[in-house]
């Protein structure tokens, strides 16, 4: 499986990553976490990153593809790859492109999740993530058994510093206007598939499952 997950912020394209990745054994790379984990670990890569990300801007696309590049040279992906939050624009779809071309690993799919504009705001602001295993919960829709912890591991969780309202607002007007056009890139070269990111996370999977035949 060679696949991009696309979507808003909030779709669940992480949450469903990872149930790939436990079915199928596929790495999944999130620009995103990448970046997360360079700011968390106060690398220069990371601490350019912030600046942007804390304004719910893209990061510069040098340095998402630099990462993406390195990312996907790594032994693991041979097998095949879940591409989460990236590409994020028209100019990452073609370098996107041309490095599987070289790497000989061209996508299968393109797999867009979607969902309402009017459910996002709530989804990203009720968003919480464990410190210590990433397992993702939603205080309104799938709270953890006890309240700010995990229910897998224990571990605290914590609010995204990029979910808080004005910056989620930020965030979606950007995939309006840069991501979202990757639709039609997709379509056009006729790898785009669709589910409705609506439902439990269930029946999400199973809709995700029977679009990409897994
Ligand atoms: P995410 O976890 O995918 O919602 O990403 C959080 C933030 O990281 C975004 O709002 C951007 O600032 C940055 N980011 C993640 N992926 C990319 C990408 N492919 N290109 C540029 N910026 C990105």
């Amino acid at each position: 499986m060679r696949l991009v997950l696309l979507g808003a912020p909030g779709a669940g394209k992480g949450t469903q990553a990872k149930k790939l990745i436990e079915k199928s054994g596929i790495p999944q790379i999130s620009t995103g976490d990448l970046l997360r984990a360079a700011v968390a670990a106060g690398t220069n890569l990371g601490k350019e990153a912030k600046s942007f990300m804390d304004k719910g801007e893209l990061v510069p696309d040098r340095v998402v593809l630099g990462m993406v590049r390195e990312r996907l040279g790594q032994n693991d992906c041979k097998k095949g790859y879940i591409l989460d939050g990236f590409p994020r624009n028209t100019a990452q779809a073609e370098a996107l492109d041309k490095m599987l071309e070289t790497l000989g690993m061209p996508l299968d799919s393109a797999l867009s999740v979607d969902v309402p504009f009017e459910d996002l705001m709530k989804r990203l602001t009720g968003r919480r993530t464990c410190k210590s295993c990433g397992q993702m919960y939603n205080v309104y829709s799938n709270p953890p058994k006890k309240e700010g912890a995990c229910d897998k591991c224990g571990g605290a969780l914590f609010q995204r510093d990029d979910d808080k309202e004005e910056t989620i607002k930020k965030r979606l007007d950007v995939y309006t206007s840069q991501t979202a056009p990757l639709m039609d890139y997709y379509k056009k070269k006729g790898i785009l598939k669709s589910v409705t990111g609506v439902g439990s996370i269930e029946e999400i999977f199973s809709k995700v499952c029977s679009a990409l035949g897994c």
